[in-house]
């Protein structure tokens, strides 16, 4: 069974004069422990449509599926529940607490998801040490480079334990070097922990280490390639 399946995805912005097509009707299967990089030009609808595939943003019309079951439209709380424990998010901007120390960053989660003081210390300190940044713990995330910001950015998605990771240009911000020590790290996590990863580049070269390639072209998927299986 596929972890997630989009059906016929459809989203507009604005109405009459001003309605945009962001996406016209998309399918998508992701199975689990699939590695897939979607690609694209610039505002060819690919954040769009990792929003809705995440539940973070509704479809104008159309499906998702989480294992199986139907999530389109379940209900607020239950969604944020659902997102929190089965998703990790990074993004271009590493979003963050900059003024908080590394830990407390990692931690967020899951404080969110209410697991205890001691268990969540230890979680954060784990997943600070599968990104090689169990010296920075303390720091406060404002002082980091790029590469280690996005490296506590990973920390989070994982610390979780979720079963779908979610990078939208994950090295849209960081020089060649960092990119691809970044993109390893996320493909070397993902197979340890037995994840799928769903991310979107711009660089052909980092989509080339993805299993599978998704070209997204003006609102549609216009090719689907497996490169490894
Ligand atoms: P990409 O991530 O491929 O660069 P996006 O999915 O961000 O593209 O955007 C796809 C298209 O939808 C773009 O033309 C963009 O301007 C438009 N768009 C995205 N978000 C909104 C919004 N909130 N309101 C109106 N138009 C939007
Ligand atoms: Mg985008």
């Amino acid at each position: 069974m596929a972890v997630i399946e989009a059906k016929n995805i459809k989203k507009s912005y604005g109405k009459n004069e001003t309605k945009f097509d962001a996406l016209k009707g998309v399918d998508l299967k992701v199975e689990k422990g699939e590695s897939v990089a979607i690609i694209g030009k610039s505002g060819s609808g690919k954040s769009t449509f990792m929003h809705i595939l995440a539940l973070l943003d509704q479809p104008t019309s159309g499906d998702i599926y989480l294992n199986g079951k139907n999530v389109t439209s379940i209900r607020k709380k239950v969604l944020n529940k659902t997102r929190n424990e089965e998703f990790g998010f990074v993004f271009q901007q590493f979003f963050m607490n900059a003024k908080d120390t590394v830990l407390n960053n990692v931690l967020l989660p899951l404080k969110i998801g209410g697991i205890s003081g001691s268990k969540r210390k230890k979680m954060a300190l784990d997943a600070l040490k599968a990104v090689g940044l169990e010296d920075k713990v303390q720091n406060k995330a404002n002082n980091l480079s790029g590469g280690q910001k996005q490296r506590v950015c990973i920390a989070r998605a994982l610390v979780n334990n979720p079963q779908i990771i979610f990078a939208d240009e994950p090295t849209g911000n960081l020089d060649s070097k960092n990119s691809r020590e970044i993109v390893d790290l996320l493909k070397l996590t993902q197979r340890k922990y037995k994840q799928t990863l769903i991310m979107i580049t711009h660089d052909e070269r980092i989509a080339m280490q993805a299993d599978r390639i998704i070209v997204i072209e003006d609102g549609q998927i216009k090719k689907d390639e497996v490169l490894h299986k």
